[in-house]
């Protein structure tokens, strides 16, 4: 028997977590149910009751919806709250959960002082014509201003001492 839990990689921001594969309910949990609603029901009845049967299937049906809230639950990034079941079914509904847990884990210390604070997000490229700085050449000397500041200082233009 293998592992409930696996871990994989975030497709979002490619960080390693555990996700639970387990979906739904095993015959594990059936035996178990069994057991549980035999026991609950001796202790209500005090004796073997056809009343069990509705209890087995109550404790079935929780079961499975435990499993089901679990594996929801382990689905979802905790480091960037990538949810891939939500975006599947709209992109834009994951989109903004991605940024408000962002957001969130921008203002809490908690999450700034953890293990994973830097995480490895993707980032868009800016197109050339959207760089608004662009690098200046250095200043080339004027020819004229050159000429004119080299025969201020030079000694034929010096003043003539009396
Ligand atoms: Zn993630």
């Amino acid at each position: 028997m293998g592992s409930k839990i696996n871990h994989c990689f975030c497709a979002f921001c490619r960080s390693e977590r555990r996700v639970y594969r387990k979906k739904g309910i095993s015959w594990v949990n059936i035996f178990a149910s069994i057991v549980v609603s035999f026991v609950a029901g001796l202790i209500i009845w005090q004796d073997f009751d056809l009343r069990m049967i509705p209890l087995f299937v109550l404790a079935l049906g929780l079961a499975e919806i435990l499993i089901q809230i679990r594996w929801r639950l382990s689905i979802v990034c905790p480091h960037c709250g990538f949810d891939p079941v939500l975006y599947l079914s709209s992109r834009e509904k994951a989109e903004e959960k991605v940024k408000t847990h962002l957001e969130k884990r921008r203002n809490s210390a908690a999450f700034l002082l953890s293990k994973n604070a830097n995480l490895n997000l993707p980032f868009r490229k800016i197109k050339p014509e959207a760089q608004l700085i662009t690098p200046k050449k250095p200043e080339s000397v004027d020819p004229a201003r050159k000429n004119q500041y080299s025969s201020r200082q030079s000694p034929d233009q010096a003043p003539i001492a009396p």
